[in-house]
């Protein structure tokens, strides 16, 4: 079953983004076995700068088409020049992060290839489905998250699936597949060119909670936004980033960014402390591959305590400031 990645760079480091590699893997793990290819599809002004590193990550080989009228998202251009590539290549998957660039895009691929597209897909396998053969099983909370729904394409060509950053595994071990890279060759028209920017304001990121090895998080059970200083002093005090449940950015505690799950960021750190957050799926989502997790909750049949590798039964209020004096040396 071969698979196409759409391969996306940063426009700020001009290097690939994370999820390009993260997906370039799991088409790996999902084509190699079966004795398939996995092509890369870019296009923009210039290659990602660290674009070698496809192949450390499972890439066959990376078709590129690069045009200075590529430098921003022109979403129909973009369309065009992906779709001939997949149309080229003949794929039977087709990853897209999900990314502004991923979801703008895809749609519009999916919509002009008269096939199926689940967004935001958490897990991706292959088996046999009836008498299709083997076909791509692509998984992803539906329903306001409270089911977990296996979606599948069986009639139609390719299985299109986009996927958020973070969410696949990348493996510690690199491969070592040659580096092929082919120039794309497609007739560019203007009238692809339907939008004119202005000025491009980068949004500034306040806090990089994929990056941190410790994060603390704070749900509703902290009860009010004084009081969630209590969890900035414990993610200060161990040196790590502020996370928050939903809740807790829905009651104004904190901003938004430090919100993790389904609709904020997902994180793995080393350790996970989640202190007055109930563990509903919209939550886990964003952290339960964390190496290690702490619960601090006053209720033992919190469904957190199902997934946490240590949990402590009990008031915040009372735990934290403890746990407090023992970073500090107190007592
Ligand atoms: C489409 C959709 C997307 C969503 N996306 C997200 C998302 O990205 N991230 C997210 O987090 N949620 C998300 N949610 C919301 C999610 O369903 C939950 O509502 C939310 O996670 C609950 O947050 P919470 O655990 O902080 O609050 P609650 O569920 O209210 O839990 C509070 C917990 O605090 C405990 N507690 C109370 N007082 C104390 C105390 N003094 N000491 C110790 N423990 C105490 C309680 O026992 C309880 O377990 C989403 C929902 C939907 C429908």
């Amino acid at each position: 079953m071969k698979s196409v990645v759409f391969i996306e760079k940063n426009p700020v480091t001009k290097r690939l983004r994370n999820v390009s590699l993260e997906l370039t893997y799991k088409a790996y793990t999902l084509s190699h076995p079966q004795g398939s290819e996995v092509v890369g599809v870019f296009c923009g002004e210039a290659l990602p700068e660290d674009s070698d590193r496809l192949f450390q990550f499972g890439m066959d080989r990376l078709l590129y088409h690069t045009d200075q009228r590529l430098a921003q998202l022109h979403s129909l251009a973009y369309k065009q020049v992906l779709e001939a590539m997949i149309r080229a290549e003949k794929p039977e998957i087709v990853l897209f992060g999900a990314t502004h660039t991923g979801r703008d895009v895809a749609p519009l691929i999916a919509s002009s290839l008269k096939t199926g597209l689940t967004a935001d897909c958490t897990q991706l396998y292959t088996d046999e489905y009836k008498d299709r053969g083997k076909i791509l099983y692509q998984m992803r909370p539906a329903f306001g998250g409270n089911i977990l729904a296996t979606i599948v394409t069986p009639d139609h060509r390719p299985m299109m699936a986009t996927v958020r950053e973070g969410v696949m595994l990348l493996p510690e071990e690199h491969l070592q597949n040659p580096v092929r890279m082919e120039e794309f060759a497609i007739d560019f028209n203007d009238i692809w060119l339907k939008s004119e920017f202005m000025e491009i304001i980068p949004k500034v990121k306040k806090v990089d909670l994929a990056a941190a090895n410790i994060v603390v998080s704070g749900g509703a059970g902290v009860g009010n936004r004084e009081n969630f200083r209590l969890i900035r002093e414990l993610a200060r005090a161990l040196g790590g980033e502020v996370g928050a449940s939903r809740a807790a950015v829905d009651f104004g505690f904190i901003e938004k960014d430090h919100q993790v799950g389904q609709t904020g960021s997902v994180v793995r750190p080393k350790l996970y402390i989640a202190c007055g957050i109930s563990g509903q799926i919209q939550h886990r989502a964003g952290m339960e591959e964390s190496q290690k997790i702490l619960a601090i909750n006053k209720d033992p049949e919190a469904p957190i305590f199902n997934i946490a590798h240590m949990g402590i039964i009990g008031d915040l209020n009372e735990i934290i400031p403890v746990m407090l004096r023992y970073l500090k040396e107190e007592v």
